[in-house]
Order: C-alpha cells, then structure tokens, then sequence
C-alpha cells in the first residue's frame, strides 16, 4: 500500500517535474523575442563561458586536476579559425574542422607533458603553458601582434550569417546543452566511472585495471575541445579578436565559475557562468558609481565574495539550488535511468546480458594459482618484506597474520603491482607477474581490498562496485557520451547489484559509499573486487570493525567463493576468526616469514606464540 501511494507521487512529480522543463524550454526558445539586446548579449556571453566552464567542472571537479590554462584553448580556438577564415578566405565551418584537430593536436602534446606532473606541479603546469600561448597570440605576426585579427566572417548556416545577438544565440545555447548532455552522459558509464574515479587517487583506479593516463587525457581533451568550439563562437561572433580575453586572468575566471557553480556538477557549469557574469556586469555598473571613480574594483569584491563562498559552500551552488527543488522522490530522478529501471525490486534485472566470465578449474589442485618466491621490498633502511615466499592455491584460504607492522599489506601491494618490489618473482595463472603494472595484474584475474578503504565516497555503493567490473566493458567515451553502449552499461551495472545482494548490500546500493559504516564500507571493496569475476582475492583485514553477527557473514560468504574455486588470501587479526575459517596459514613478523602450515599447527608453532605472546591463539 505505501509503495503504491508513493509510487504515485513519484508520479505526479515527476510529470510536475516535465512541465517545468518544458516551460523552461520555451522561455529559452522564445528569449530573443523578448529579452532586450543587452540582456541577449549577456546571455550569449554566459552560454560561450558556459561552454569553458563545463570542461573545468568535467577535469577539475570531477577528475580533481585543476587548470588555470583554459582561457588559452579558448584563444587557440578563435584564432585558428580567425587566421584561416581572413587571411586563406576559408568558410568558419572549415575552420570549426580545424579548430577541433588544432586544439585536440596541441592539448594532446601539452597534455602528455603536463598531465604526468603530480600535486601542485599540475596546476603550475597549465599556468605555465597558459601563458606561453598566450604570449604566442600577442607577438605572432600572422596574428595580428597585440592589435588582433578584424573583419572575420560570421559563421552561416542555411544561407543566413549569424551576425545579430538573436541569431548565434540559438546555435551558442544549442552546442551548449548538447555538451552538457553529452557530459552527464559520458560521466554516467563506464568511461565516466573511470573518470570519476581519478579523484580518489590513481592507486584505486589502476588496481580496478584503469588506465589513469588515459582516463586524464580524456577528459584534457574534451576540456580543451569545449574551450575551443568556444573561442570558435567568439571569434565569429564578435568578428575580432586580439589576446586580451585569453590572458590567465580569464583562465583563472573560468575556473572560478567551475568551483563557485558545483564542481561536480554539469549544470553547475551554467550556474557559475551565468553568476560570474551577471555579478560581474553588475558591479561593473554599480561600483563607479558608488566610489565616484572608475576602475577595477570588481575585481576586488569579487575576489571577497568567492573566499567567502568557498567557506560556506566548499561543493559550490548547484548542491544548493538542487536541495531547493528535491523532493524525495525527484531524489530517484537523478540517479542513472539504468539504476532506476532495475530501482523497485530487489532481483536482477533479468532483461540485461550478463557479462561473460574466467574459465576456472573446479575443486581443489596441488598447482599454485599465484606463487610468490624470495619477495623483497626495503623502504629507505627499513626492509619491510624479506626473502618471502609463498603460494596460493584454488578454492583455498590462506590466511596471513602477523603484528602490526609485519609487512603483510606491503606483501599485499608488491602482489598486486602496487608497489615495486626490489627483488623475487611472481608467478599468476603460469604467467610472470613481477614488475607489471597494477591494471595488467588485475586484468589476469588477480582482485584485491584495501586495509585503509579506498572508495570513492560520493558515487553510490553500486557505482563503487560496477568501478570493479572495469575491465569487463570495452565501449570508449564517444559511444558512451552518445549512450550507444546502454545494453554493455546494464550488464555492468547488473553485475554490480548482484555482488552487492551476494556481500549482503542490497540495502544500500543507492545511497553514497562514504554514509556506510566502516564495516559496510570494508564489505563494499569485497564486492569491488568481486565485480572483476577474479580467480584470486586478496583482502586486507577485511573483517577490521565488523561486528559479530557480521563477522559471521563474512565467515559465510568467504566459505561460499571458495567453494566457487575462488583463491582466497587475507589478512586478519581475529584469531578465532582465521582459525576456524582458513585452511592454511602464512605468520610474517618484522618482514620475514616464522611459520606457514594448518591452523592447528600454526597454534601449536612456538615461535607464533611467542610473536604473539600474550595474545591467546586458540
Ligand atoms: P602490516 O600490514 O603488516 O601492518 P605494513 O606492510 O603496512 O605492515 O608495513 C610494514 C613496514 O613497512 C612498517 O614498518 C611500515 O611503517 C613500513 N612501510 C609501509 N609502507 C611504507 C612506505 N610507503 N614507505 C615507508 N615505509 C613503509
Ligand atoms: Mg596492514
């Protein structure tokens, strides 16, 4: 009964919800009719750094790498097409063509360069090429120098220039939203996960097999792309340009209205546009006219009003204005139509393929699945993992114990190609592991947890969970902003509600990972991990802040992979947890290896009760 009267309301707001944008729509299609010509011109001026500011929200909001060099794309942009449209008398269509393989072409080169660097090296970064280009525009002859290109063309469509304020403002407004869609496309797939997923550290995404070079340049590419298409606008709309407006000034302006709209957010990009702008022309008015001189102070206040802001509002507006429309049920709305479709029941969603999986052996086998021989890792002086030895075989749990800083977790990261080790050899699945990268390891099979839970706080626990099926999708990001790969989406997404109902999450899968509890949070990297169809899993203290009942789950579904013929190797301080569940054991103490054997064994072992002295092994 309740579901059903909230199902209609769902309903009813959702189609509340229609209307507005529909009215919404019309006010925008009727607004040269209207709007007077200034406010239009302000308006096509919000919609072009709109443009600017949505590939800042996409690169540095949600992929966290900051660029202050974006106001130079934008001049890239308009002077690529201003030169070859006035001086070689091409049509601004071409030069739109030429723009995008121009702007790609060179933010593929700097990208390469600047994309490596790390911390605040990054951000220095963009500076620094921002303001070579931008020099570039001032003192380049066939530019103009400082005095700037004149008379280019407007741009035509349908036989009709696009001279008057009322006429581009269709086209600026329509390449905007559709970059928006395409955005929020592209950011709600697999490609996008990966994107999203750079924020919380290249370490997560690599071992969940993302290429992180790639994933940054992607989205440098598609900021660049937007700047350019931008100053493309600008350039054939204003019929002249000259390099002020692409001075790190500006590129430091675009990047306020990324932050101060939402920087997660696409709409956020509009949001802080049109705030920028609009606050802009006011105080530009306003300002002389309350001082009695002229100049600017703007700058200033603006500069107050930002600090401010980012003080009471760190995400920016967008959170803000979203809050004010929510209803619980517009709630539903924003989460991936793929999410809601599969949202009302608690089964699969039956329609969606599934993904294929690794072939495995069944039953037990005397090989190795993952061998580990004479393993060393040293830390300055300190030798974390010494001459260490080991193998893992399937359907098997091999528990590793050991006082805190053993060097189990450091075991863990020279497995899985986390960390370089000095000296030994991996062997996995008869392949040689050693020296690999982290997202080649895991493509063999090879899935792993983090002692300190690594998720990424505000996608939801499902989305966490599909990050691990990475490697199971191969659609790029142009059928993904074109959602061309929606059947690929809903078997990942399938196969992350089903790891989620096997750990026990089904409860939780829409709601942000970083509201779990810590327990929860360890059981959701499990699921992670187990969206990889991995042949081995290696978990690190996974049981740390479970409570009993839970710990007893766990017991339960470690139990079912292995009978699965999933290898298990996990670290665990619970004795009474490893020795009932493990059918083997590994003790490390100071880096080295002081026993491995059957638990009933390993309790006997006088050196094990003597690392452990005081604490009851049985
Ligand atoms: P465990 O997981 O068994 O508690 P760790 O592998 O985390 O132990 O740590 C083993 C030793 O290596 C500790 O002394 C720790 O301080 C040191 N260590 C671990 N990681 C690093 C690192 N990145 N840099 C320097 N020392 C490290
Ligand atoms: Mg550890």
């Amino acid at each position: 009964m309740r579901h059903k009267h909230m199902a209609q309301r769902a309903d009813r707001s959702r189609q509340a919800l229609r209307y507005g944008w529909m009215a919404l729509c019309l006010l925008w299609a009727a607004a040269p009719l209207y709007l007077p010509a200034y406010y239009l011109t302000i308006a096509n001026h919000i919609g072009m750094v709109a443009l600017v500011a949505l590939g800042l929200v996409l690169m540095t909001g949600v992929a966290g790498l900051t660029s202050f060099g974006q106001a130079a794309f934008v001049g890239l942009g308009a002077y690529v097409s201003a030169v070859l449209t006035t001086t070689y008398g091409l049509s601004p269509w071409l030069g739109l063509l030429a723009v995008v393989v121009v702007t790609v072409s060179i933010a593929f080169a700097l990208g390469a360069i600047t994309l490596r660097l790390s911390g605040h090296y990054l951000p220095l970064g963009t500076i620094a090429w921002g303001l070579s280009l931008y020099f570039l525009f001032g003192n380049l002859e066939i530019l103009g120098g400082h005095t700037g290109l004149s008379s280019i063309p407007p741009i035509e469509a349908f036989g009709y220039g696009l001279k008057s304020a009322a006429s581009i403002y269709y086209l600026i407004w329509v390449v905007l939203f559709l970059a928006i869609v395409l955005s929020d496309n592209l950011l709600h797939s697999r490609e996008g996960r990966a994107i999203r997923a750079l924020k919380g550290g290249v370490i997560v995404a690599e071992s969940m097999g993302v290429n992180t070079a790639r994933s940054k340049m992607i989205v440098f590419l598609l900021a660049a792309l937007y700047a350019g298409i931008s100053g493309w606008i600008y350039a054939h709309y204003q019929r002249f340009v000259n390099p002020s407006p692409f001075s790190l000034h500006i590129g430091i302006e675009y990047l306020f209205m990324a932050v101060l709209g939402g920087a997660t957010q696409v709409w956020g990009a509009l949001l802080g546009a049109g705030l920028v702008t609009l606050l802009k022309e006011w105080l530009q008015d306003l300002l002389p006219r309350l001082l009695g001189s002229s100049g600017n102070f703007e700058t200033i206040i603006f500069g107050l009003f930002l600090v401010l802001l980012l003080q009471h509002a760190p995400k920016g507006l967008w959170p803000h204005v979203e809050r004010l429309f929510r209803r619980s049920s517009f709630k539903s709305q924003k989460i991936d139509p793929i999410q809601a479709s599969i949202n009302d029941t608690n089964h699969t969603d039956l329609s969606a393929a599934v993904l294929p999986k690794r072939l495995r052996q069944s039953g037990t086998s005397a090989d190795y699945l993952l061998e580990a021989r004479g393993l060393e890792k040293r830390f300055g002086g300190l030798i974390a993992n010494q001459d260490i030895s080991l193998g893992l075989r399937p359907s098997e749990i091999l528990a590793l114990i050991g006082p805190n800083g053993a060097g189990k977790s450091t075991l863990f990261d020279l497995l899985t190609g986390v960390q370089k080790l000095d000296a030994g050899t991996i062997y996995f699945s008869g392949e040689a592991i050693h020296g690999r990268r982290a997202r080649d390891i895991a493509r063999l099979g090879l899935s792993r947890s983090f002692q300190h839970v690594r998720l990424l706080p505000e996608m939801s626990v499902l989305e966490n969970i599909a990050l691990g099926a990475h490697l199971r999708g191969r659609h790029g990001p142009l059928r993904a902003a074109l959602h061309l790969e929606r059947e690929e989406e809903r078997a990942l997404i399938n196969e992350a509600r089903n790891q989620a109902i096997r750990v026990g999450l089904s409860d939780v899968m829409h709601v942000p990972a970083g509201s779990l509890a810590l327990g929860q949070q360890r059981t959701l990297e499990i699921a992670r991990a187990l969206a990889g169809d991995p042949l081995a899993l290696l978990l690190d203290e996974p049981a740390a802040g479970l409570r009993f009942g839970e710990k007893q789950k766990l017991a339960d579904l470690l139990r079912a992979l292995r009978a699965d013929g999933l290898a298990i190797l996990l670290v665990e301080h619970d004795m009474a947890f490893v020795m009932n569940l493990a059918d083997r054991v590994v003790v490390m103490e100071h880096g080295v290896v002081i026993a491995q054997g059957e638990p009933a064994r390993i309790q006997k072992d006088p050196r094990v009760i003597e690392a452990y002295l005081g604490v009851d092994l049985s």
